[in-house]
């Protein structure tokens, strides 16, 4: 992750000369750097090993921006900080708040390009939604942000910087970890902009880093990835550091999945079941979130609720309803209440706790999934498929 971080340095440095080489490209961001890579720079720079957490410590528990306010680091090493070192996350470029108190933020990751976090309180929790691509390469059908094509995975650093960001922002620098609860982020989604999967190495390391008990101290029970179903990764991820898992269905036949989420014609259903029920050997949750995007007329029968119990019969899991968010040319539609609510009652019955997502931040166009609408389409996708084809009716009754 380090590795990914000082890629990017150096690449975006390799055209410069040394003389004209600004004195921020230098200095080596430590947002996104593990206890470890932490403590290895800080000894590298001739200092103590044990100094690391308590520098860790003051970026990540504290949300500190400022070297020179760590006041139990030794003047040399914040001189040292000041010179070599940064605490680096990307602009942000918008700042909503919406009536019922979901907060959006939209962030400039350059040369063009943005990612949404948004924040939604709630009575006993607050949950933080984060983005780990500009863009997303699985191009599901109903997405809007993989409508806009793939332009690069974010690093480490721009992940967790997220958090760093949202956490200052809404309980202020210094604070601790459990002032104002009403405004404090106790779960994390990987539900923004991108596919965590297809970028593993800054997802994880940025799911080590919310973990860890000298940083942001999160629940495993607490931090979810959301997946359009990347089977290998989440055996990668089981192994790795397995969390809470959400896994994007949306259909309940490899027919119409092959449509709604491309990924499915390379890992289809049966293996993707099977990746679930192997998570969950290792999963600090006894569940498997299956998300269902509702698409009027596509995938919202009584006969695909059916088919959807049959699928999952070996699996335990919860299903979360999601109410299609519409985006311009997209060519398709909510379904409505009445149907959500039947297909809902059918997965009930078979004894599958089933929610409905409310939509939050409508106002600012802040629910999860439906993100970035006003981003650039970098690989101008959208006028490679001008108006998108009418899906096939699959299982309809
Ligand atoms: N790439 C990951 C996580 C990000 S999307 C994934 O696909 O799981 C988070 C959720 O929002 C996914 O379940 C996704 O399918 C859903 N989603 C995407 N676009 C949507 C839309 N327009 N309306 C409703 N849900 C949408
Ligand atoms: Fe990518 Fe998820 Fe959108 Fe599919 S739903 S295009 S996987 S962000």
């Amino acid at each position: 992750m380090a590795a990914a971080v000082l890629d990017q340095l150096n690449s975006a440095d390799a055209s410069l000369l040394d003389s004209e080489r600004p004195a921020e490209a230098a200095r080596q961001n430590l947002i996104g750097l593990s206890l470890t890579e932490l403590t290895r720079w800080v000894v590298d720079h001739g200092e103590k090993a044990f100094r690391a957490r308590q520098l860790y410590r003051w970026i990540h528990q504290r949300g500190e921006a400022e070297f020179d306010a760590m006041t139990d680091l030794a003047l040399s090493l914040r001189a040292l900080l000041n010179e070599r070192a940064m605490l680096g996350t990307s602009p942000v470029t918008l700042d909503h708040t919406s009536q019922d108190g979901t907060r959006k933020w939209l962030l400039d990751v350059g040369q063009g390009n943005a990612v949404e976090m948004v924040f939604i309180p709630e009575t006993n929790r607050g949950t933080l939604c984060i983005s780990t691509q500009a863009g997303c390469a699985v191009n599901c059908r109903f997405c809007s942000t993989g409508k806009q094509g793939f332009a690069r995975n974010l690093s480490a650093a721009e992940v967790i910087g997220q958090l760093w960001h949202a956490r200052r922002a809404l309980v202020g620098p210094s604070a601790g970890i459990n002032l104002n609860v009403d405004r404090a982020i106790t779960n994390v989604v990987f539900m923004g902009m991108g596919e965590p999967l297809q970028n593993y190495t800054a997802t994880l390391a940025a799911l080590r880093v919310m973990l860890d008990d000298d940083a942001y101290g999160l629940s495993r029970r607490r931090v979810t990835v959301s997946t359009s179903g990347v089977v290998p990764m989440m055996d990668r991820l089981r192994e790795d550091c397995p969390t809470a898992l959400a896994v994007s269905l949306h259909a309940p036949t490899d027919e119409l999945r092959d449509e709604l989420v491309p990924l499915n014609r390379k890992y289809p259903l049966r293996e993707l079941m099977a990746a679930c029920q192997r998570y969950l050997e290792r999963s600090p949750r006894d569940f498997i979130t299956f998300e269902y995007c509702m698409l009027d007329g596509v995938n919202d029968s009584d006969l695909q609720a059916r088919q959807l119990v049959e699928l999952v019969r070996e699996v335990p899991c919860k299903f979360n309803l999601i109410p299609f968010n519409p985006f311009p040319g997209s060519g398709l539609k909510k379904s409505s209440r009445e149907r959500i609510s039947a297909f809902a009652q059918i997965l009930i019955d078979a004894g599958i706790v089933t929610t409905v997502r409310k939509t939050r931040g409508d106002d600012i166009d802040a629910a999860c999934g439906q993100l970035a609408g006003e981003v650039q389409d970098r690989t101008r996708l959208a006028e490679r498929q001008p108006v998108l084809a009418p899906i096939r009716l699959v299982g309809r009754i």
